[in-house]
Parts: C-alpha cells; structure tokens; sequence
C-alpha cells in the first residue's frame, strides 16, 4: 500500500511527504481506510507502530472544511498523560499544517485561562488529560455536543490511572452518532467491557 492510495485528503498527502514518510505502517495501512469509510476502529498496537497518525490523518480528512463553532469541538482525542497528550498535538500539527483546522491542547499543571481563550474562539480538535477535559466541562465552558469524532489512546494506561470511570463519563457526553477510534495495547477485560459497551460495529484490527 502507498499512502497515496489511501483517499486521504491532499493536503495531508502533501504533509506526510514533507514528513519523509515512504509508505504506510500496517496499522495505517489497515485502519485508514475503515476510518474514512465512517467506522469505529479497536486498534490493538503498542506505541512505535505508527498508530497516532493512523487515527489522525482520517480525523483530519473527515473534518475537511468544516468550521468549528465557539466551545464546541468538533473531535475529541483522550491520553493517558500530559507528555502523550502533547506528543499528539505536535503530531496534529505537523499532518494538518496545510489545512486550517485549530486544535487546542488540554492538559493539568497550565492555567485554565489560555485554554479557555482557545475554546471559546473553537478549535476543530481537542487534544486533552481526561481530567483536564472534565475539568473545563465541570465550568461550564465546554459543548461535547458536537464531538463527531472521538480518539482514546493507550486505553490500557487510562486504566492503569484510573481513568476508566472518567472516559465512560466522556463517552456518555458525546454525541451516539459519534465516530470512535479507540487504541490498546492489551485487551484488558475492563477495556473490553467499555469497547463492547461504546464502540459500533468496531472494525478490530491488531499490529
Ligand atoms: P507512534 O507509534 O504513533 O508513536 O509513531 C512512532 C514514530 O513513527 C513517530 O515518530 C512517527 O513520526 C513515525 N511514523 C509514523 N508513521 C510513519 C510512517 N508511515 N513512516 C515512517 N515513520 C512513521
């Protein structure tokens, strides 16, 4: 497979060129093309495979043109810790550099006040702590209303933290109609309870 062959959007084309990429890893290869066809994705796959850009160029293809309106993100991606969530958003910015879909980066240990800026102005992605995201929802100052689509990474972590709890809260908040893209390295029972109970005909797929 070349990521050409993939139906992603030129623009993020252009961007993983620019990136050096030659061609996709197996998880890429496998899960993209079932994300831009609108279905869940259960990716089993540890870090190093190359699975933060198989969830996140679909999700900037399928965000598209689309604007994204104040306090409502249109797409939702939950880490385990404030470096993993980081490392995300710098990811985003490098595959979505030619488009002009904003994000925001939602972590603890930064004051709510420039975080606050950014939702209320809208930003198409959320990259966001789970506690940090309920946090800014507990205010008032956040819509999940508009969440189309949703990403939870390293959902094995979330439950080595305790977070199970918080993500089950922030499922229940979204849309039904919402596109889920949830990644584990294992297949804890706990996590397979919470994928059977949230994702939609996930297609699984394991590197
Ligand atoms: P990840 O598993 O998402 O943490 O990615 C691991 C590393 O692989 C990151 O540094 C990415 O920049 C890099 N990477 C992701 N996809 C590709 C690819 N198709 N070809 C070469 N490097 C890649």
């Amino acid at each position: 497979t070349k990521f050409s062959d993939l139906a992603l959007d030129p623009r993020v084309l252009k961007a993983v060129q620019e990136a050096g990429y030659e061609s996709p890893t197996p998880i890429q290869a496998q899960a993209i093309p079932h994300a831009l066809e609108g279905k869940d994705v259960l990716g089993i796959a540890q870090t190093g495979t190359g699975k933060t850009a198989s969830f996140t160029l679909p999700m900037i293809t399928l965000l598209g043109k689309g604007r994204a309106r104040a306090r409502m993100p249109r797409s939702l991606v939950l880490a385990p810790t404030r470096e993993l969530a980081a490392q995300v958003a710098e990811n985003f910015d490098t595959y979505a550099k030619h488009t002009k879909l904003t994000k925001a980066l939602l972590i603890g240990g930064v004051s709510f006040g420039e975080q606050d800026k950014l939702i209320d102005r809208g930003v198409d992605v959320l990259i966001a702590t789970p506690g940090r995201l309920l946090d800014h929802f507990e205010r008032g100052k956040l819509l999940l209303q508009g969440v189309q689509i949703m990403v939870v990474d390293e959902a094995d972590r979330m439950l080595d933290m305790g977070f199970i709890p918080d993500i089950e809260r922030i499922f229940s908040l979204t849309p039904f109609t919402r596109q889920t893209f949830f990644y584990s390295a294992t297949m804890a029972p706990e996590i397979e309870r919470i994928t059977n109970t949230f994702l939609q005909n996930a297609v699984k797929i394991e590197v």
